[in-house]
């Protein structure tokens, strides 16, 4: 990979980390992000709103990426436990030991992850930040790009991990299949009277899933997935979100206070090609967003960037992109299926289908089943 000259545009979980990793391996590589993360004073004692769950496979990944030493500890969090309840009362969990690991991944906030990574790309010498600036024009016959500050640049390999939005996208001119949820999803961080274990829950409901992820013993960020206009309404009102709140959590969690919340609107896209004129490559959002319901979103993206370091490293770079595209446009559309599946399983009035999701949770309770499904939860 030495030698390969790769300009990244996006720096935020997916496209830092991909920085990283080529990185390391000897890619000389240019990063553009317009919001760099900023500074960490420190001194915050709340999380931000947005968190993701990482799988054990990826923290293990990022971890020897080397960015243990420069991530903030407490906005990091083991869980061990995994449950799922169907709204008829089946419910289904999975506990790290039964994998023989020590946890199943962890909470972390998005922002200490990206700051982290950031830290780790400023020392490097082949890293190139270029903060502040954007992509403006793009030839893919010269491979050439010229940014909003007018420098021309050249490479060799352009990825986009700019967001569902992707600049790269729309200026190499991919395409998407894909649809609006009508859904939003509410996110309200809160700190709890009686301490939780660790653990991560979700309840299903036809309206959509309620969820809690743990972020301490005695704080947690809560979930819930409504109809747009009901969760924008909500949130119009603040007592009557509180009180909202209260009447799902409380019976699982007691009580607690409300420190933040906000709401997040949800779709479902994914680029019919990963790879355009044998140097163009999608990662992480640019390429597939996902309903969140499973905290998968990111994990499918390091999944990329993983991916895409091993085949460069083996490949030249033209048998490379073609395997990542396969590879991963695959994988990342079986999870998207199993999203829709039990998006339509669980929303639904039909009785049929009410039972058949009640029966697939008995059947993942099967030793087999579980020991599979325990495998997709940690990333292996
Ligand atoms: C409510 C919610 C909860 C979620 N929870 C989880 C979870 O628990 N687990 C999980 O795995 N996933 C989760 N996700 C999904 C996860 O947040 C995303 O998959 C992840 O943020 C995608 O990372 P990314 O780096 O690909 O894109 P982004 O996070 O969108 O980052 C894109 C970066 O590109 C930059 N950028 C944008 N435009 C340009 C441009 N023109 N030029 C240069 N740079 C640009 C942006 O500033 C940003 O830094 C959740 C999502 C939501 C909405």
């Amino acid at each position: 990979m030495k030698q390969l000259s790769v300009l990244i545009n996006g720096g935020g979980m997916v496209g830092a980390s991909a920085a990283l990793a080529l990185a390391q391996h000897g890619a000389n590589v240019t990063l553009l992000e317009p919001f760099p993360p900023g500074k960490d004073s420190g001194t915050d004692p709340d999380w931000d709103l947005r968190i993701s769950s990482v799988n054990n496979s990826n923290w293990e990944w990022l971890l020897e990426l080397g960015i243990g030493v420069c991530v903030r500890q407490q906005r990091v969090f083991d869980y061990q436990k995994l449950s799922v309840t169907s709204q008829s009362g089946h419910n289904l969990s999975f506990q790290a030991n039964e994998a023989g690991l020590s946890k199943l991944g962890v909470m972390v906030e998005n922002n200490a992850l990206q700051l982290a990574l950031w830290t780790k790309l400023r020392s490097l010498k082949n890293v190139d930040l270029r903060e502040g600036e954007t992509l403006d024009k793009l030839n893919a016959g010269t491979k050439t790009v010229v940014l909003s500050q007018g420098d021309t640049l050249s490479y060799d390999l352009l990825l986009g991990c700019d967001g569902a939005n992707s600049i790269v996208a729309q200026l190499a001119g991919f395409h998407y299949r894909g649809w609006d949820y009508e859904q939003r999803c509410l996110l309200a961080n809160v700190s709890l009277e009686k301490p939780i274990e660790p653990e991560t829950w979700e309840v299903f409901r036809p309206q959509g899933p309620y969820a809690l992820l743990p972020l301490t013993e005695q704080q947690a960020c809560l979930i819930d997935y409504g109809l747009r206009d009901n969760i924008n309404s909500l949130q119009r009102d603040k007592a009557g979100l509180e009180a909202y709140l209260r009447e799902t959590f409380s019976p699982h969690i007691g009580n607690f206070r409300v420190l933040k919340s906000a709401s997040f609107a949800l779709q479902r896209k994914h680029a019919a090609h990963y790879v355009k004129e044998g140097s163009i490559v999608l990662l992480g959002d640019a390429a597939h967003s996902i309903h969140p319901m499973a905290g998968q979103g990111v994990n499918l993206g390091f999944a990329d960037v993983r991916c895409l370091v091993e085949v460069l490293q083996e490949n030249t770079p033209s048998v490379a992109l073609d395997k990542y595209e396969k590879t991963r446009q695959g994988e990342n559309a079986k999870m998207m299926r199993m999203m829709d599946a039990i998006q339509f399983g669980w929303r639904s009035r039909n009785p049929v289908m009410q039972f058949a999701t009640a029966a697939s949770l008995k059947v993942a309770a099967f030793p087999w089943v579980k020991r599979w499904l325990l495998k997709q939860a940690v990333g292996e």
